[in-house]
């Protein structure tokens, strides 16, 4: 935007808004200055997960489709993160109680972590994208109640490096120096797989906003219980990533307000109760039924 344009639109009235790509963590266009639901929605993300206020819930098992595929992909950094996009077939969440089939759209990296629990931050969080498959892709679903789809992982420090994450650190690489929109081809295959904690089971469930401008009101957060690790030494590869913007030492936006909204708490048990009891049932009646015969 030019000053011109600014001089203008204030003689003229117009509220002036900092465009959408105009956002920052920091400074006059940091997150206390984001515009629109940001700043007056009541449903916001992240938030801080208090663990014994949690409502234990049976939603059902998440299904990850095709997330054991290896896929080749494309590095973004797009000035806010650094993102992926994953080439060929197509990866779906379903289950857990989502109301439809969602699709991966991106993986992208925030650090510190945004959502925090019982008041402590993680050095590094990582989003899986998703929108609803009745939509095109997350900006149109994004519009709608429960139109996306947000898989939270969690990493807290750890003295080792994280192997699984060396294929994104390599490739991080060929974009990290850049200025402005920089993409590239990663330099390995990616296994969204690897990044779900090895328990994958059990998980707040919480429904909440995008964490960036413009803040829609429309993801079905899922936040897993169990974390996957990073050194300090990989988390600083993240604080060095160049933008056009000054180097991006961090990503987060600050825990909203709960309000009044339920954090449910999905647990591992559940899944294992739902697979087993039937069948004991089962046992438990031909049993019965034989005795009764004979
Ligand atoms: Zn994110």
């Amino acid at each position: 935007m030019t000053s011109s344009f600014v001089i203008l639109a204030t003689i003229i009235g117009l509220h002036v808004v900092a465009a959408s790509d105009e956002w920052a963590y920091w400074g006059v266009n940091g997150p206390k200055d984001w515009p629109g639901l940001c700043k007056t929605g009541s449903k916001q993300s992240p938030i801080n997960i208090v663990t014994e206020e949690t409502v234990k819930a049976d939603l059902g098992a998440l299904k990850f489709i095709r997330y054991d595929f290896a896929f080749f992909g494309t590095i973004v950094n797009n000035g806010h993160s650094v993102q992926i996009e994953l080439d060929g077939l197509p990866v779906y969440l379903k289950g857990g109680s989502l109301p439809s089939t969602y699709t991966l759209e991106q993986i992208h990296f925030h650090w510190p972590a945004e959502h925090t629990m019982n008041g402590i931050r993680d050095p590094l969080e990582l989003h899986f994208v998703h929108y609803d498959n009745k939509y095109d892709n997350v900006s149109e679903a994004s519009q709608y109640e429960n139109g996306v789809a947000v898989v939270a992982t969690l990493f807290e420090l750890d003295q080792e490096d994280n192997l699984d994450l060396t294929p994104i650190m390599k490739s991080m690489g060929l974009v990290s120096k850049w200025v402005e929109r920089n993409a590239a081809t990663m330099k390995s295959k990616v296994i969204p797989y690897l990044f779900l904690p090895k328990d994958h089971t059990s998980y707040y469930r919480y429904n909440g906003s995008l964490t960036t401008p413009d803040c829609n009101e429309s993801v079905m957060w899922i936040v897993f219980t169990k974390k996957l690790t990073i050194s300090e030494q990989q988390i600083n590869i993240f604080k060095n990533v160049e933008t056009s913007h000054g180097t991006l030492n961090f990503n987060s936006r600050p825990t909203q307000a709960v309000g009044d909204r339920t954090i449910y708490h999905h647990l591992d048990e559940y899944s294992t109760t739902i697979t087993f009891e039937p069948n004991l049932f089962e046992i438990f009646f031909i049993f019965v039924l034989s005795r009764l015969l004979n």
